[in-house]
């Protein structure tokens, strides 16, 4: 399949390894049927071994140092990897795009057992992980968490209660990065535990999905983003032992907030790539046309590639920040906004343009529109995000 507007691969900005990995991620969605990209969509249903087969290929530690699994390649690859993913509605997109968010943090923060106890199973698609920070009351505002944790020194553990909502690849998942806030003062064990700041205790575990008092809450039926295994995840007593604290009792802001610059240029790669495949299934559906003039749509359409092109120019730019090691958390707020804005606008107006045929399902266009408004959603609202950016510049 050929991407409409610019060929990105003779454009002379991408290194051979770079391309390599598009190139494998085409041929990884090559193999997938539009019949089976769409029965994951209806029945709302995770595709393990579609999961499983894309960490053999590598996409699953593709931004990593080779310590533990990872494969070495750059964060502009694994853009490129998630641009064509989502161009192509490859049914476990979001999943491997959680699943690196999750263990960023672990080659961050996490300890040499811990490394080697999840990085490498993570890396070869044994264990999927999924990021658990979103509960019923504290979506935007993660300060306001209410789940607990409390130290149990008699059998040196942490016991957690609290329900988190929302959680992509949650009712699949292994292994979760859970935040919760310490209470019971004097059990805690670390002295550099604050009191009256209301986020300094926040802590980050790993939590794995055998653990007692673990369990899968509601599963959602959600307008888009469907077969992620998308759910709650119930706490009621649960055991985690203390080694399976990620980074210091207290520091789990720091840790949710390492991984933020990096998840929000993945978004913004996903998000381009529904903008290009929602621009290349409105060329594919005006073939043919003949009831439609095609001199009346040629600026609007002109319009909607422009707005694909400045989303794809945005992701890079941030993308190539993260490679540079200086990943700068505006720049990527940005491209998150400007990519997932141009997903909603090129599916919503070429949905018009082409009438009812641009809602059939082949075409992929009214799944790109579902997608795309989640996009605007997680991963810190766009409205937020805009604000935030404001704010910025005026301090
Ligand atoms: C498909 C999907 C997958 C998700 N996956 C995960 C996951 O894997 N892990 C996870 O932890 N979470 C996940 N989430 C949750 C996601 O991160 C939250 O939806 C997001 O943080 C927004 O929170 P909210 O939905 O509660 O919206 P709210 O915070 O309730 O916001 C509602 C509205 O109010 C506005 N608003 C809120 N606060 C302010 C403010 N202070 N100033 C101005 N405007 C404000 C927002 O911009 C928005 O318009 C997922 C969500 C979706 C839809």
């Amino acid at each position: 399949m050929v991407q409409s507007g610019t060929d990105i691969t003779s454009l002379g900005l991408y290194s051979q390894e770079q391309l390599t990995w598009l190139k494998l991620a085409r041929e990884f969605a090559d193999n997938i049927s539009i019949e089976e990209t769409i029965a994951s969509d209806k029945k709302n249903e995770f595709r393990r071994d579609l999961f499983e087969k894309a960490c053999q290929v590598g996409f699953g530690a593709l931004p990593f140092a080779k310590d533990f699994g990872g494969k070495g390649g750059d964060y502009t690859s694994f853009c490129l990897v998630n641009e064509e993913f989502a161009r192509r509605c490859v049914p476990v997109m979001s999943s491997v795009g959680v699943h690196i968010l999750c263990q960023e943090p672990i080659y961050r923060f996490g300890t040499q057992e811990q490394k080697e106890k999840y990085l490498t199973h993570c890396s070869s698609g044994k264990y999927l992980a999924a990021f658990g920070l979103t509960e019923p009351n504290a979506g935007s505002d993660t300060a306001a968490l209410q789940t607990q944790a409390y130290f149990d020194a008699a059998t040196n553990e942490y016991v957690i209660n609290g329900t988190k909502t929302f959680i992509t690849s949650g009712a699949s998942a292994d292994i979760f990065i859970v935040m919760a806030k310490i209470s019971g003062e004097p059990h805690v064990p670390y002295a550099e535990l604050k009191e009256g700041k209301k986020d300094s205790t926040i802590t980050a575990f790993i939590v794995e999905r055998n653990y007692p008092g673990f369990e899968i809450g509601q599963k959602f039926d959600m307008l888009g983003m469907r077969g992620y295994s998308t759910c709650e995840l119930v706490f009621t007593d649960c055991r985690v032992p203390s080694y399976n604290v990620l980074g210091q009792p207290g520091q789990g802001r720091k840790v949710a907030l390492s991984s933020l610059a990096k998840g929000r240029v993945t978004i913004a790669a996903q998000a381009t790539g529904w903008a290009q495949g929602a621009l290349d299934a409105l060329l594919k559906g005006l073939k043919g046309r003949s009831d439609i003039n095609f001199d009346q749509v040629a600026t609007q359409i002109g319009e909607l590639a422009i707005q694909v092109e400045s989303a794809r120019v945005l992701t890079y730019q941030a993308a190539a920040t993260v490679d540079r090691g200086a990943a700068d958390v505006t720049l990527a707020a940005m491209a998150k906004i400007t990519a997932t804005d141009a997903a909603m606008k090129v599916s919503t107006e070429a949905m018009s343009i082409l009438g009812m045929q641009g809602l059939a399902p082949e075409l992929l266009l009214e799944r790109i529109f579902r997608d795309a408004k989640a996009g605007q959603i997680y991963e810190g609202t766009n409205q937020i995000q805009r604000m935030l950016i404001g704010r910025d510049l005026i301090k």
